[in-house]
């Protein structure tokens, strides 16, 4: 309990999806103190990261404050701390600036961070997808290189315009699909002087085919779209070596370029290395059906921090869905344990997937229903589902003038270079000159 009163005390660590769901239903019972803890202040939004990224929309539009959505909830307490080890066994976590937090709960809900399989270079030199932060790395470096080669097109020679997308899941393909409709439909008009027709987008996957987690149908239907808008499917191929200037694949193809983005897999967040707690595949946390971790009363672990048990005993999938209803649930069941009720088996349900590939072209798959959306449809049913799972009001409006403005000007409002260091390339000393007359 509270020192001083008689609330009990939650601590969160995490306000993804999950952290951010369970603080929220917390907050509605009086009798609780919780104290939600993260590395950032806001809650980022992860599925639109790759808009960020290809420009489409503003940083803002994709994070909110954490203390404004938890506005009016005065028995939430919001530290913005990383969280460098957890005691399970006395429910307490320790910050990085040597914090101690100790709760009558314990709730980890630290999400993924990308999983490089110990693929030579890609840690060093590919640009992940994962966070707020990297997707503005990533969009610094694609204005970049436009820049550069239009400043000196004999940089298009050195892979200057190649993209390399490695991870053909939903990630790579959304991914995929909208770098080729920036460069398709955007570049070609902002860089009239440039071969922009020479950009190449490649994406690679050591599987047979894209979306693995949709339906057959699904991934031909990914395939032929992105064919359409010119990418460059490289299949059944894994990547080998990253390196400042070139990617390496399994079968011995080399592609010059400075952009590669990593989209190849995800593991729990470096925090449960130090978490003692089980571990499973992806070095997530085991937890058990009513997300305890078994031989830990009053530990949780939610979302993409967890191996969570769905109802034929395979692992659920890491989706915001899954994740904001287990942090519901989790809530749930915390105030059931207080209340000295039994804690139940998480249930999770399942709204359907979806991908949007580009601004035209969308597949969605609800039950053993499938449909394959084309053009403004598509691009309304996409919008309608993401902007639901925002956050904010803000963010939403904000979004959707952005969507708005980019759909039917085809430009892109937030092509602004304000980052230049980070997307900054040394082309070497040999780099041919130019001479503008
Ligand atoms: C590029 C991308 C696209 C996606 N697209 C979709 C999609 O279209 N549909 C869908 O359903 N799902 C999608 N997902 C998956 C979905 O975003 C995740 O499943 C979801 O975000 C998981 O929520 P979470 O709360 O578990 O983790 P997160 O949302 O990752 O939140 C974890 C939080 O923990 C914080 N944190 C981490 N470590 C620490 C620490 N040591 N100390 C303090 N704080 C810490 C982080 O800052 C973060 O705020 C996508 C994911 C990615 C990366």
């Amino acid at each position: 309990m509270d020192s001083g009163t008689t609330k009990t005390h939650v601590v969160i660590v995490g306000g993804g999806f999950a952290g951010l769901g369970c603080a929220r239903a917390l907050a509605k019972a009086g009798d609780v103190k919780v104290t939600l803890i993260d590395k950032n202040n806001y809650h980022q939004f992860q599925p639109l990261l790759y808009q960020v990224a290809t420009a489409e929309l503003a940083s803002s539009d994709v994070a909110t404050s954490l203390r404004d959505s938890l506005r009016g909830r005065a028995n939430v307490d919001v530290k913005m701390s990383e969280v460098m080890v957890a005691d399970p066994k006395s429910r307490s976590v320790t910050t990085r600036d040597g914090q101690r937090y100790q709760g009558d709960f314990l709730v980890l809900a630290a999400g993924s961070q990308p999983n490089f399989y110990n693929t030579e270079g890609a840690e060093h030199y590919s640009f992940p997808l994962y966070s707020l932060e990297q997707a503005q790395r990533l969009r610094s470096r694609v204005l970049t290189v436009f820049e550069d080669a239009d400043r000196n097109p004999s940089l298009i020679d050195k892979g200057a315009l190649n993209f390399v997308i490695i991870g053909g899941g939903p990630t790579g393909t959304e991914l995929a699909g909208a770098l080729a409709d920036m460069i398709n439909l955007t570049m070609a008009r902002e860089y009239p002087d440039l071969a922009v027709k020479r950009a190449q987008v490649s994406l690679v996957e050591h599987g047979s085919t894209l979306l693995a987690p949709f339906s057959a149908e699904a991934h031909d239907y990914a395939a032929r779209t992105l064919q359409r808008k010119g990418v460059r499917l490289l299949l059944n191929r894994a990547v080998t070596e990253v390196a400042s200037d070139h990617v390496r694949l399994s079968d011995g193809t080399v592609i010059q370029t400075r952009s590669v983005v990593w989209a190849g897999g995800l593991m729990a967040s470096p925090l449960a290395d130090n978490a003692g707690l089980p571990r499973g595949h992806g070095g997530r946390i085991e937890v058990q059906p009513d997300l305890t971790v078994a031989g830990f009363p009053g530990v949780y672990a939610l979302g993409d921090f967890a191996n969570i048990p769905g109802v034929d005993g395979r692992s659920l999938p890491q989706l915001a869905a899954v994740a904001q209803q287990c942090g519901v649930w989790t809530a749930r069941n915390i105030l059931a344990e207080i209340a000295g009720q039994p804690r139940t088996a998480f249930h999770y349900h399942d709204k359907g997937i979806m991908a949007m590939i580009g601004r035209d072209a969308a597949v969605a798959e609800i039950g053993s229903k499938r449909h394959e959306l084309d053009g403004p449809i598509a691009f309304a049913a996409w919008l309608g589902v993401h902007a639901l799972l925002m956050s904010g009001v803000r963010e939403r409006v904000e979004a959707f003038i952005d969507w708005a403005w980019n759909y039917f000007s085809k430009t892109r409002s937030v092509q602004v270079l304000d980052r230049p260091d980070e997307g900054r390339i040394d082309w070497g000393e040999h780099a041919e000159q130019n001479v503008t007359h």
